[in-house]
């Protein structure tokens, strides 16, 4: 009975012994796997983009995905313990300097916007120029879309002029024909040799200096800010000057566009004397060695006395350092003719030696260009194309006539 006895604690024994091996392997077996080490994958250094904040430094420690994809709530994250033994102090962000995109071919950008409208002044031609027959009614219309386009009736009578001549010479008018003796008629009306360099030359020791006017709301201000970008963009230093004092946040505005791109800005209090700042700025373009100084003014059109004083003194007293290189009118080009008026009220007050169009892409007119340079006889030389920091381009009358005529 004893040995019995024996015999079953013995078994008993070995079963729980045996039964906990299996319990134990089972428990190992069921850890999960060693996860294999997460792979460090940085994200690409953000490209900075029109209106965004500047991309995080180099500097900042890689993540890993994980640490990239989880969101971490606040509480979390406090509640965690610094995982970083060895903390490496960030340096302060320096300001992300932009790098402006290339000036050329940005014209074509305006084929694009024109291509969306129906009643562009190069396709309104061609479809009139496409009838039939072309008589005197048909005449009437082409001359009145060129007005309605502003082209201005001098332009317009010689373009209608030309334009019967040639259809006359011609005979019988495929597309090609038409579009061909358009784009050629447009051509010579746009004038094809003048110089529409932005001259920023300067003096042996002195900067270029480049005078932007034109009234409050064109765009003077932004165009400054671009045209900054622009000369960036091909190699150039540049000094803002901030004479805009009337305008309160003109100052504030283009110092943003200048420290985008490294410019820095001379300005001075609201209300205060738009001459001395202009004065200031080239004295610190001279003093940084930049290469060109860019002045925006104010263009209150309240009265012309007034304009002429204040343009007339800032002029006389940047010219203490050397001479201006360009003074650059801004026009509105969906103000049309009210654009014209404007022309003409700042041509009588400083001697204009470039004009810059804007808001190109708000209209589907264009003949403005033609008719401003008419009236001032001086080349338009950019034209601006949106409110994008790069949408500011040289002006090219083949790319123009192309974006007017369309494919
Ligand atoms: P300023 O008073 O003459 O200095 O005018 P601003 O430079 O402040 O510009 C007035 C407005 O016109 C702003 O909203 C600009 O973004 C806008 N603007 C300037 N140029 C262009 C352009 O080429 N196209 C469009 N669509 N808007 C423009």
């Amino acid at each position: 009975m004893e040995i019995l006895i024996l015999v079953v604690v013995i078994a008993l024994v070995a079963v729980v012994a045996i039964s906990g091996l299996v319990v134990t392997s089972r428990k190992k077996k069921q850890l999960p796997p060693a996860p294999p080490s997460a792979p460090t994958i940085t994200a690409p250094p953000a490209e900075p983009q029109v209106g965004e904040d500047a991309a995080p430094p180099r500097d900042e420690p890689r993540r890993t995905i994980e640490e990239v994809e989880l969101p971490v709530s606040a509480d979390e994250a406090v509640a965690e313990p610094a995982a970083v033994e060895d903390p490496v102090v960030a340096a302060p962000p320096a300001p992300e300097i932009e790098v402006p995109e290339p000036t050329a071919g940005r014209l074509v950008r305006l084929r694009a916007r024109l291509a969306r409208s129906q009643n562009s002044l190069g396709k309104g031609l061609l479809t009139l120029l496409s009838r039939d027959n072309l008589d005197e009614d048909t005449w009437e219309e082409i001359e009145d879309t060129l007005l309605t386009a502003d082209v201005g009736v001098a332009p317009t009578q010689e373009l209608v002029e030309a334009l019967r001549e040639r259809v006359r010479v011609l005979g019988t008018r495929t597309p090609e024909d038409l579009r061909a003796l358009l784009r050629e008629e447009l051509l010579k009306l746009l004038g094809t040799d003048f110089d529409r360099t932005v001259k920023t030359e300067g003096g042996v020791d002195t900067p270029g200096v480049v005078m932007v006017v034109g009234v409050n709301g064109t765009g003077k201000t932004t165009t400054t800010g671009k045209l900054a970008r622009v000369l960036v963009a091909d190699g150039r230093s540049v000094v803002l000057g901030a004479a805009d004092t009337f305008r309160a946040a003109a100052a504030d505005q283009l110092q943003t566009w200048g420290e985008r791109v490294g410019a820095r800005t001379v300005r001075g209090p609201e209300g205060g004397d738009p001459a001395s700042i202009a004065f200031d700025a080239v004295k610190e373009g001279i003093a940084e060695g930049a290469d060109v100084v860019l002045i925006d003014t104010a263009g209150r059109l309240h009265t012309k006395t007034g304009l002429m004083d204040e343009l007339g003194k800032v002029k006389r007293v940047v010219e203490k350092h050397g001479p201006l290189d360009e003074v650059l009118l801004v026009l509105d080009a969906t103000t049309g003719q009210n654009g014209l008026v404007q022309a003409r009220v700042f041509a009588e007050v400083v001697n204009i030696t470039g004009i810059v169009l804007t808001k190109l892409d708000g209209t589907a007119k264009g003949g403005i260009v033609i008719a401003v340079q008419r009236e001032l006889g001086v080349p338009v030389k950019l034209v601006g194309l949106g409110e994008g920091a790069d949408d500011l381009a040289p002006f090219e009358p083949e790319a123009f006539v192309d974006a007017l005529i369309g494919d």
